[in-house]
C-alpha cells in the first residue's frame, strides 16, 4: 500500500477515560466507525509484523481533560489528539454554525436555520484548531480522513498547509441540492466548497448527495467536472457515494447473547406477549417523531381490534437539548404521547411505552430482536443505521421494516414498507399490512434485506473509500 499511517479528524473522538489504579487510561468506543477504521488500518497493513503503527484521532476535547496527563490520550492501538478550544469559539462552532445552521438547512429545514456572522468566524478559527493540531502532527506518506459537516474548511487548510498530503473527506449528513446551498452567503458557499475541495477523494451516502454537490460546485465555481472527477488547477478530486453500513456480524450474532436473550423475555412478559412495535431516534425534528405518532394515532382509531393487542415503544435519546427547537420538539412528543395514551388507553393498557433515555447494548439489542415492527419514519436523514442494525440483528429473518423514502438508506432497502413519512394514512396502513404480514413474506423480505448489509457492511464502506484512493493515484482506472 501507499500510506504509511491513517490520521483520522473528527468533531468528536471516540474514547472515553477511565480512572484506574494506573491513572487514566483511553477506552475506545464501540461504534461503527472505530470498527470501520481499525478494519481500513488493517488493509493498509498497519499491523504488519506486530509492528504496531498506532492510529491517530483528532478530536475536540472538552477543557476538563486538559488536566489529564498525555500518556493517557493513547492505548495499544490508538493515540487520542485533543482538540481544545475557548468556550466562546466552541459554542458559536459547534451549537451555532454547526447545529443551528449547517444541520437545519441540510436537513431542508430552512427555517431553522440561524445565519450569523459571528458564528462563521468561529467555524473559521475551530477549524483552524483542528489545523494546528494536525500540522504538529502529519508527516509525509500519512492519509489524513476527515469527517463530517463540522469541518467543511479543514480539507482545504491542509491542503495549504502540506501540499503534498493526501486527503479524504466523508460527508454524513444529506448534501442538499443547490437551491438550498444559495441560501447560504456568497462568501460562506464558497469557502465551505473549497475548503472541502482540498481533499482528494470525497464521499457522499448516496448518488443523490453526490449529484447536489457536483451541481452545486459547478453553478458556485464553475470548475470543469468530467465525470466523477472536479478539476482544480492544483489537483483533481473524485467524488462518489459510499453508503455508510453497520457491523453486520457484531449485530447478526448479538441476538444470541444470553443477556439479550433474557431482556427480550423480560420485555415480552412485561408486555404481555402483545406485537411490539419499536422505534428509536436522538431528539431531533428531522427524526419526523410526530408525524410517526400521528400515523400510529390514525391506525389506532381506524383498527380498534387491534387495541390492547399492539403496544409501540418509542425511545427517544436525549440529544442538543439546550437549544430551542429541541426543547420545543420535545414538548411537542410529550404532548402528543400523552394525548393519545389518553384516547386510547386503559388500565391495563398503554399504547405507546415511551422513555426519554439512552439505551445500552443489551436493551437496545433486545428490543431489535423483541419487536415485530421497526417504524422508521425520519422526514430527512442521511443515511439512518438504525434500520440496519434492526435488520442485520434479525438472524430469525422475522419482523418488518416501515421505513421512510427520505432516509438514505430507503436507496438500498427496497425490501422494506417504503412510506412517505407526511402521509400519516400510508404510515398507518403500512402499520396494518406490517402486522398482519404472513410469515414467509416476512423472512423473504429480510432475507434479501438482510443479504444486501451482510455484502455492503461497515467493513466495505471504509475499504471501498480507501480504494478509491488507489484510483486517483492511477492503480486502477475503473470507477464503478
Ligand atoms: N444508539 C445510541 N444510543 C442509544 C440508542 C441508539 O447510541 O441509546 C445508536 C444506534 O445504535 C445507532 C445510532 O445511535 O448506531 C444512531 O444512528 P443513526 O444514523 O440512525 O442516526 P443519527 O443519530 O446519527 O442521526
Amino acid at each position: 500500500n501507499t500510506f504509511n499511517r491513517l490520521l483520522i479528524v473528527s468533531y468528536r473522538l471516540p474514547f472515553t477515560f477511565q480512572q484506574t489504579d494506573n491513572g487514566v487510561v483511553l477506552v475506545q468506543n464501540s461504534g461503527g466507525l472505530v470498527s470501520a477504521v481499525l478494519s481500513m488500518a488493517e488493509r493498509m497493513g498497519q499491523k504488519q509484523d506486530g509492528a504496531a503503527t498506532k492510529i491517530h484521532w483528532v478530536g475536540h476535547a472538552d477543557a476538563s481533560l486538559q488536566h489529564i496527563e498525555s500518556s493517557a490520550f493513547e492505548n495499544e492501538t490508538f493515540v487520542a489528539h485533543p482538540v481544545f478550544m475557548d468556550e466562546a469559539v466552541h459554542k458559536g462552532f459547534y451549537e451555532g454554525f454547526s447545529n443551528d445552521l449547517i444541520w437545519p438547512l441540510f436537513h431542508y429545514f430552512t427555517s431553522f436555520a440561524s445565519f450569523r456572522e459571528t458564528d462563521f468566524d468561529s467555524y473559521q478559527q475551530a477549524n483552524t484548531r483542528f489545523l494546528e493540531e494536525l500540522t504538529a502532527l502529519i508527516e509525509p506518506g500519512d492519509l489524513v480522513w476527515i469527517h463530517d459537516f463540522q469541518l467543511m474548511l479543514l480539507p482545504d487548510m491542509v491542503r495549504k498547509a502540506m501540499p503534498t498530503a493526501t486527503i479524504g473527506y466523508f460527508f454524513h449528513i444529506p448534501f442538499p441540492t443547490y437551491e438550498i446551498i444559495k441560501l447560504l452567503p456568497r462568501t460562506w458557499r464558497h469557502a465551505l466548497l473549497n475548503g472541502i475541495l482540498g481533499a482528494d477523494v470525497i464521499g457522499f451516502h448516496t448518488a443523490d448527495y453526490v449529484q447536489h454537490f457536483m451541481q452545486s460546485v459547478s453553478d458556485v465555481l464553475a470548475l470543469p467536472i468530467i465525470g466523477p472527477r472536479i478539476v482544480l488547477p492544483d489537483h483533481s478530486v473524485v467524488v462518489k457515494d459510499f453508503p455508510i453500513s453497520v457491523d453486520f456480524t457484531k449485530f447478526n450474532s448479538s441476538g444470541q447473547d444470553a443477556a439479550v436473550i433474557a431482556m427480550k423475555a423480560q420485555y415480552q412478559t412485561l408486555l404481555q406477549q402483545d406485537k411490539i412495535i419499536f422505534s428509536v431516534d436522538r431528539l431531533d425534528y428531522t427524526k419526523g417523531i410526530t408525524y410517526r405518532l400521528q400515523g400510529y394515532e390514525r391506525f389506532l382509531s381506524q383498527n380498534p381490534d387491534w387495541h390492547d393487542n399492539v403496544t409501540f415503544v418509542m425511545t427517544v435519546v436525549p440529544s442538543r437539548d439546550q437549544i430551542g427547537h429541541y426543547q420545543e420538539i420535545k414538548r411537542e412528543i410529550e404532548e402528543t404521547v400523552g394525548r393519545i395514551n389518553g384516547l386510547f388507553g386503559t388500565i391495563g393498557w398503554r399504547p405507546i411505552v415511551y422513555s426519554y433515555a439512552s439505551l445500552t447494548f443489551t436493551e437496545l439489542m433486545a428490543l431489535y430482536t423483541a419487536c415485530d415492527i421497526a417504524l422508521i419514519t425520519p422526514i430527512r436523514d442521511g443515511m439512518n443505521l438504525v434500520c440496519k442494525e434492526f435488520v442485520a440483528s434479525r438472524q430469525d429473518q422475522r419482523g418488518v421494516l416501515i421505513l421512510s423514502e427520505l432516509a438514505g438508506a430507503a436507496q438500498e432497502l427496497p425490501d422494506a414498507l417504503i412510506i412517505n413519512p407526511t402521509d400519516t394514512q400510508e404510515v398507518a396502513d403500512a402499520i396494518k399490512q406490517g402486522l398482519a404480514m404472513a410469515p414467509d413474506e416476512q423472512e423473504q423480505r429480510m432475507a434479501r434485506m438482510r443479504m444486501h448489509l451482510q455484502n455492503h457492511n461497515v467493513f466495505r464502506w471504509s475499504n471501498d473509500f480507501l480504494r478509491a484512493f488507489d484510483n486517483l493515484l492511477g492503480n486502477q482506472t475503473d470507477l464503478e
